[in-house]
């Protein structure tokens, strides 16, 4: 599915795009489809389909740069499998999702750096951990302290989403593409 978003930019949009390959990361029903769903086409599904497992395109500028996100959902538990391992190998930013009503997928976002460590050797991936479905604040059960926290852990921005309400989903895949042009503008060591 592609999706062509506009949006003005005052001073000179930069011709050139730049692709970026995103896999989302989560346990399952933490709304890693519906949120990809909202970014790419603005829908909230009404029924889960666990065989969404695809890529995604969207182009959009961010900061006046023209970004392809090429978006890959996955599913699964936080184990190590072979697919696992060849989407962490290609991916070159990850969402790391948890939903806020669920304590369980909060301790799997946990895992995540350590998995891509294990596949990439090196901790210094682009991310971006986010804490979806905070519309259900009645069923809190992971706190927005603890969120920051593990981002700070993780040394990664940090937001809390609403796939339904279509709340911060922006935000947090252009954070990721912020996050990707920090870490390429850096001198390597
Ligand atoms: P995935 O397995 O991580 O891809 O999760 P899904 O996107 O399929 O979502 C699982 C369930 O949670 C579905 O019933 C969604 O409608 C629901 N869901 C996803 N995001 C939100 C949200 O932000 N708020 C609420 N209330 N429900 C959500």
């Amino acid at each position: 599915m592609e999706v062509e978003n506009e949006a003005s930019c005052s001073a000179g949009a930069s011709g050139g795009s730049r692709e970026y390959k995103v896999v989302m990361l989560g346990a399952g029903g933490v709304g890693k489809s519906a949120m990809t769903m909202q970014f790419i086409s603005h829908q909230f599904p009404d029924y889960h389909d666990p065989t969404i497992g695809d890529a995604f395109k969207l182009k959009c500028l961010i900061d006046c740069s023209m970004a392809n996100f090429n978006v890959l959902n996955t599913y699964g538990t936080a184990e190590f499998t072979a697919m696992r391992e060849q989407y962490m190998r290609g991916g070159e930013g990850f969402i790391i999702c948890y939903s806020i009503t669920d304590r369980q997928s909060f301790q799997e976002a946990a895992k995540f750096k350590e998995l891509i460590f294990q596949v990439r050797h090196t901790y210094e991936i682009p991310l971006v951990l986010v804490g979806n479905k905070i519309d259900l604040e009645h069923f809190r059960q992971v706190s927005t302290e603890e969120g920051l926290s593990l981002a700070q852990e993780y040394n990664c921005a940090f937001f809390e989403t609403s796939a339904a309400l279509r709340f911060c989903i922006d935000d947090a895949f252009h954070g990721l593409v912020r996050e990707i042009r920090k870490k390429e503008s850096m001198p390597s060591l």
